[in-house]
């Protein structure tokens, strides 16, 4: 049985005084038991996650990490320094970095590869544009996705990763996938992992994004290749990221 993971992307939002309001109320709200809970911040606030978040049941994370370890890259955040400030997640791949960074699916396999070996557990995004689904090519572009990772992890490392399946028409639009459509992408991903492993398959944690809030979620989480959310918009309120994780 795999335990629900509901993650919060701030994505670049957020200010000191505004997510000490937000983190005092979900830790406030959080039930502890149900779901897995974290939030993905910016980088700047991993400091503060950790002294609030610290002894509490939410997790917290960043959401890009350097593929190198360290050396001349400016701007970069390497993943042993987001390891320093208590992260367990991180994610690759976000839609936004793959279109606004043009970033490859060697380089996402790359940064999940760096994420492990630092301690972290990468969230590895994949998603089809509205171009690729109208074009039939959603099954296409996701596996290729997720096979430039599959080719880099051996298996006790692939145990370890999580997998989120956003499909860049839904992120931030208000238009979801239906439960069924979601369902059926989590299934063809699941299939492909299990090629590899039929234990980490099982195991492993698929999310779905995309404009996921409290209305839909009951819907999309109770498909069966569907382990939680990865919610941006609606995990700035406490009161709708909370009733997400509720319903997971
Ligand atoms: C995201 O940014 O990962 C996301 C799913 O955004 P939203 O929930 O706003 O569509």
């Amino acid at each position: 049985m795999r335990r629900k993971l509901v993650i919060g992307n701030w994505k670049m939002n957020g200010s000191l005084a505004g997510n000490s309001v937000l983190l005092r109320g979900i830790v406030a709200g959080h039930a502890a038991g149900k779901a897995d809970l974290a939030v993905c911040v910016p980088a700047p606030y991993l400091a503060q996650c950790q002294a609030e978040l610290s002894g509490t049941a939410v997790a917290w994370g960043a959401q890009d990490v350097s593929a190198y370890a360290a050396g001349a890259y400016t701007g970069e955040v390497a993943a042993s320094m987001l390891q320093e400030f208590g992260c367990r997640h991180v994610l690759v791949g976000h839609s936004e970095r793959r279109a606004y960074h043009h970033e490859s699916n060697e380089l996402v396999a790359q940064k999940a590869l760096a994420a492990l070996n630092a301690g972290l557990v990468p969230v590895v995004c994949v998603g089809e544009t509205l171009e690729e689904r109208e074009a039939g090519r959603t099954n296409v572009v996701v596996c290729a996705q997720l096979q430039a990772v599959l080719d880099v992890l051996e298996n006790p490392a692939l145990e370890k990763i999580v997998l989120a399946y956003e499909p860049v028409w839904a992120i931030g639009t208000g238009k979801t996938a239906t439960p069924a459509l979601a369902q059926e992408v989590h299934a063809a991903l699941r299939k492909q992992v299990a090629e590899r492993s039929a234990g980490a398959a099982a195991g492993m944690r698929i999310l779905y994004g995309g404009s996921m809030k409290p209305e839909n979620a009951k819907d999309l989480l109770g498909q069966s290749d569907i382990d939680g959310g990865l919610i941006g918009g609606a995990a700035l309120k406490a009161q709708d990221f909370l009733a997400i994780a509720a319903a997971a």
